[in-house]
């Protein structure tokens, strides 16, 4: 069992509150280690850290090139682990190892990458043209302390979202990640110190939200929380941070659709469609847990996708042929069913999986067989909660205008899909959806050049891209009056 330590203050030290908690493999059921677990002392040390960090610098000083020479240390720091990482982050999450090995730990990398070369060109001072004789300028500059807390479901990748970006922009970093899923966050923290960042600039502390997530969403010390998880906690953390003048970002939840039109290549879509709901076992935010399917290829496209979704195979995470993992925890699969008997009850109907996989190598696991509804009505709570699980409901439009009904009828507004062989046809489409990213024929296509977030209850915020590199920065005016002799206000008062 490796040793595993939190990060405050650049020490790599133990929890103060003596506790520790086991780290469970979802795919065996086996306890993989045992990990430090930070109480409201060490939240409150490593809140100070950052503190302390941030105002007596130097970090905030640093020219932008020295910034970036340190975002590139950690993006290397990553890569030379990343055999590690993605065995550690599959170990964790039940994550098949295709999935860590080629998305979540490069991209994590990749992150790191793309803002240490862009900062100096997304952060330096910009020159505002006015008509009158005055001279004005814009300064990015940091807010402070962000905390950032982070979901189960990419535990390495968001938090190396959310650290690269704060980092980049001059901030001072306490990283919580999810208690079930730490090791690559507390990895991270080996990384960063061996990059050599000033003690307090980076904080990691892995620590139950419930009981020490309160306390830092409404300490005065912190700035900026930026968070990704469930909308109830997110309205939480809201709650405890309101009328602080806090800066946020709010990554939530979604209920995501995709478009097949009529004049698709069936085959592509059925595939990319199964992609996009099955990847990550639906642990996605932007997983497309609704269908729509424009009733004149429907039959063909039902047909095939429910007999691919029947193929998908279940297995060990580290199994190179595994396409499906196990969910994260026995709670999260014992809500997924309840969705499904659910939609039973409700009156759609189950064409394939929604059960546990009897096959005896997988019985200690999490595992569930992939769950296609047909006969799904908006009311049903399949098609409006989100289930974050391998669900997917496949509906039936009749035109374009249905399937922007259908589409919009959510409390979410986070990403969708459309699958057509007209671009011109999807983009006319796409303007008409309520969603922060639409995907066309292709999905969960994340560029650090382009922003990310969603809209109503998947929150408000971006993340990546210039747009989302500034939500970690405060814009600063600065206004100087060129004009000879300064009449207008100096003169104000003709005194
Ligand atoms: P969660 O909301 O239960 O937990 C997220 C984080 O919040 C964890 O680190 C947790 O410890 C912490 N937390 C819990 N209670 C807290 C409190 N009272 N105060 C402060 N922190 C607290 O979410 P989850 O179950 O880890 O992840 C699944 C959810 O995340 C889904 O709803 C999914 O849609 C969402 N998600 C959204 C995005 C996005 O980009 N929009 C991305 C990934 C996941």
């Amino acid at each position: 069992m490796s040793d595993y330590k939190i990060f405050i203050n650049g020490q790599l030290c133990r929890a103060r509150s003596g506790t520790t908690r086991d780290v469970i493999n979802p795919a065996t059921g086996e306890v993989i280690t045992k990990v430090p677990l930070a109480g409201k002392e060490d939240a409150e040390q490593a809140i100070q850290a950052a503190r302390d960090a941030f105002d007596s610098g130097p970090w905030r000083y640093f020219s932008l090139a020295q910034r970036k020479s340190y975002l590139l240390k950690i993006s290397q720091g990553i890569l030379s682990a990343a055999c590690d990482l993605a065995r550690m982050e599959s170990e964790n999450t039940g994550k098949p190892s295709k999935e860590t090995t080629f998305m979540d730990i490069p991209s994590s990398a990749q992150t790191f990458e793309y803002f240490a070369n862009n900062l100096e060109r997304l952060l330096s001072a910009r020159h505002v043209p006015l008509e009158t004789e005055a001279k004005s300028e814009l300064l990015y500059e940091p807010h402070g302390v962000t905390l950032l807390i982070v979901p189960w479901n990419y535990p390495l990748l968001i938090a190396c979202w959310k650290m690269a970006q704060a980092l980049a922009a001059g901030n001072t970093v306490v990283l919580k990640p999810s208690s079930l899923t730490p090791l690559t966050a507390l990895k991270l923290g080996e990384i960063v110190k061996a990059a050599g960042l000033p003690p307090g600039v980076v904080n990691i502390i892995n620590a139950p939200g419930a009981s020490v997530g309160p306390d830092l969403c409404a300490d005065p010390r912190v700035d900026m929380i930026s968070f990704t998880g469930s909308p109830e906690v997110g309205q939480e953390i809201m709650r405890h941070a309101s009328g602080a003048g806090k800066k946020m970002i709010m990554e939530l939840g979604g209920k995501s659709a995709s478009l097949i039109l009529d004049d698709v290549d069936v085959d592509t879509a059925v595939r990319g469609s199964l992609t996009s709901i099955f990847l990550n076992q639906g642990q996605m935010c932007t997983a497309m847990s609704r269908i729509l399917i424009d009733k004149k290829i429907a039959k063909d496209f039902i047909t095939q996708f429910v007999e691919k979704a029947k193929k998908i195979r279940p297995g060990l995470p580290a199994d190179p042929g595994t396409q499906i993992g196990p969910l994260i925890s026995k709670q999260q699969r014992d809500k997924v069913l309840a969705f499904v008997e659910q939609g039973k009850k409700e009156g759609a109907k189950l064409v394939c999986g929604g059960k546990i996989p009897d096959a005896a190598g997988l019985k200690n696991g999490n595992f569930f067989e992939p769950a296609v509804f047909v006969n799904v009505t908006p009311e049903m709570k399949i098609f409006q909660e989100e289930i974050f699980g391998p669900v997917v409901c496949l509906c039936e439009f009749e035109n374009e205008e249905e399937a922007v009904t259908l589409a919009n009828n959510s409390q979410f507004a986070l990403a969708a899909c459309i699958w057509s062989g007209n671009p011109e046809r999807a983009g006319k489409l796409a303007a008409k959806l309520d969603a922060g990213t639409v995907w066309i024929n292709t999905y969960g296509m994340f560029h650090n050049e382009a922003p990310y977030g969603g809209f109503k209850q998947s929150g408000f915020g971006k993340e990546l891209g210039e747009q989302g590199l500034h939500e970690y920065s405060r814009l600063k005016h600065v206004n100087r009056d060129t004009s000879a002799g300064k009449p207008l206000v100096a003169g104000w008062y003709s005194l």
